[in-house]
């Protein structure tokens, strides 16, 4: 028997046997019940999830002779075998990628007034419609506004943009929708079966990921899977054809992020290069690992269908990183697959990227900065003022950070006066500009004489008019005496360091 690759050997022929575009077959079906059949269809839809399928099914239907009570074809008769065959001489299917000049378009009007031969209509499946030309929509426009009584148009096309609205307003529209990971996984599950081959079911949801919701996708691989091996398919198997490293690497990645090992980053890229992968690729994998884990985080592992033992591992994974660390790493990985694929250093294009995503523990977001501030402005303000927990501020081995200009914020003697000349702690000395800080974050309180301080009032949008109108005479800074204004303006000045590296670092990116 000649060979068939999977997806035409087990393309549906009923309506029953189509996945995932229910609502659509109960209209189509319907319209066969009522006899209400329109006389042009355009069904849009991406690629591989059964558009021409559907117009194939409901053009035999159409034309079947013994059609049975729930509306399915007989795939018996001869209308049926005809079209089962590909010989039918009603049921004519065009490509339009390769017949899309007006002159094709002429030739099928020409055609068109001739009486089908066998089944009650003569039916055109105008594939990829969208190709046509605009002389060749045109030439169709007229057909369709006037059609022969026993002539029907199916299109299907994947960019129904692209179509004239003059011919989308004289088809019925239907839109196809991707199929369900799930639906696939059980088509991939039968299939198998049916061949008296087993498949994992991890090697069946690694293929139904591939596939992004199209069924022909899926039996594309599977079939080229099935040639590569005649054992039991395995995920290894399906990874090795589409090239993807395992996953294992990227939980190893997780637990570098938790043990803060930048490091790894160097080690996992040389992995990479030694295993002859394909770097953008790989960021493409590291990019849907991270978004798994967000979806793990944020809607619970249900959505995922993942099969053990991933799932445990991925719930693993989902506890050593907080959520806004996930949305973090997530922006950081967009931006820097972007980057990558313009770079001509791949290699450290990624380094760059593990880096960030390994430093990134240690980052503190800017919202958690800025609250702390107003907090501890307001405890200034009022010492019965609650503050929540004081931020962690990591060790400063494990602060990666080199800081080539210190925060501007020194560099102006701002002669403004306080608003509230009482015993306020009073911050930011008229001191010189500091030189290069390097890992020196942590240790910034100083412990030097108590400097000479002014208050800044936390308020971004006070003008610098009103202050330049209190300013007249200059007032020499006061001397704090609060309690302990040293302790407290040195925590207030490394938070402000803090808050000037991460904004830096946010202008950056
Ligand atoms: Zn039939």
């Amino acid at each position: 028997m000649k060979y068939l690759v999977l997806a035409r050997r087990y393309r549906p022929q009923t309506f029953s046997d189509v996945i995932g575009q229910e609502a659509i077959i109960t209209t189509l079906k319907n319209a066969l019940r009522f006899e209400r059949v329109a006389h042009a269809y355009l069904f849009c839809g991406s690629r591989g999830i059964g558009k021409t399928t559907v117009a194939r099914l409901f053009a035999k239907a159409l034309n079947c002779q013994a059609l049975s009570t729930d509306h399915e074809p007989c795939n018996q008769c001869p209308s049926c075998l005809e079209i089962l065959s590909g010989q039918s001489l009603d049921v004519i299917e065009i490509d339009g990628a390769s017949n899309r000049g007006i002159d094709d378009i002429r030739q099928l009007n020409e055609t068109i007034g001739y009486a089908p031969s066998h089944g009650k209509y003569k039916i055109y499946i105008i594939d990829e419609v969208h190709m046509l030309t605009k002389e060749a929509f045109n030439a169709l426009l007229k057909t369709l506004e006037e059609p022969p009584e026993r002539a029907k148009f199916f299109f299907a096309t994947t960019e129904p943009h692209k179509v004239l609205p003059t011919i989308v307003s004289r088809c019925q529209r239907f839109d196809l929708q991707r199929i369900a990971q799930a639906e696939i996984a059980r088509k991939l599950t039968a299939i198998a079966a049916d061949l008296k081959r087993e498949a994992t079911a991890e090697a069946i949801h690694l293929i139904t990921t591939f596939a992004e919701g199209s069924l022909r996708d899926a039996e594309s691989l599977f079939d080229q899977i099935l040639c590569f091996t005649d054992e039991q398919v395995r995920a290894e198997h399906v990874r090795n054809v589409l090239g993807l490293v395992p996953d294992e690497l990227l939980f190893e990645l997780d637990t570098a992020f938790s043990e803060g090992r930048a490091a790894f980053a160097f080690e996992m890229v040389d992995r990479l290069f030694q295993m002859g992968k394909d770097l953008g690729h790989f960021t493409e994998q590291l990019i849907g690992h991270y978004r798994r884990l967000t979806v793990a985080k944020t809607m619970g592992t249900a959505s995922l269908h993942l099969p053990e033992p991933l799932l445990s591992h991925v719930i693993a994974s989902t506890k050593l990183y907080t959520p806004s660390q996930l949305f973090h790493i997530l922006e950081t990985l967009l931006t820097g697959f972007a980057q990558l694929q313009r770079s001509s250093m791949q290699r450290v294009s990624l380094e760059s990227i593990l880096l960030q995503i390994l430093r990134s523990k240690n980052r503190i977001p800017v919202e958690v900065l800025v609250r702390r501030l107003s907090e501890l402005e307001q405890k200034l303000l009022d010492p019965a003022a609650p503050v929540s927990q004081p931020i962690h501020i990591p060790a400063p081995s494990s602060l990666p950070l080199e800081i080539k200009s210190a925060p501007t914020c020194h560099e102006e003697k701002i002669p403004q006066i306080s608003p509230d000349k009482d015993a306020r702690p009073q911050i930011l000395a008229t001191k010189a500009p500091e030189p290069i800080i390097e890992n020196a974050l942590p240790a910034a309180p100083p412990l030097e004489p108590p400097l000479e301080m002014k208050s800044v009032p936390f308020n971004p949008l006070l003008t610098r008019v009103e202050e330049k109108t209190a300013n007249a005479p200059q007032i020499k800074p006061e001397r704090a005496a609060a309690p302990s204004p040293a302790h407290e303006a040195g925590r207030y000045e490394t938070l402000l360091r803090f808050a000037a590296v991460e904004l830096e670092g946010t202008i950056k990116n």
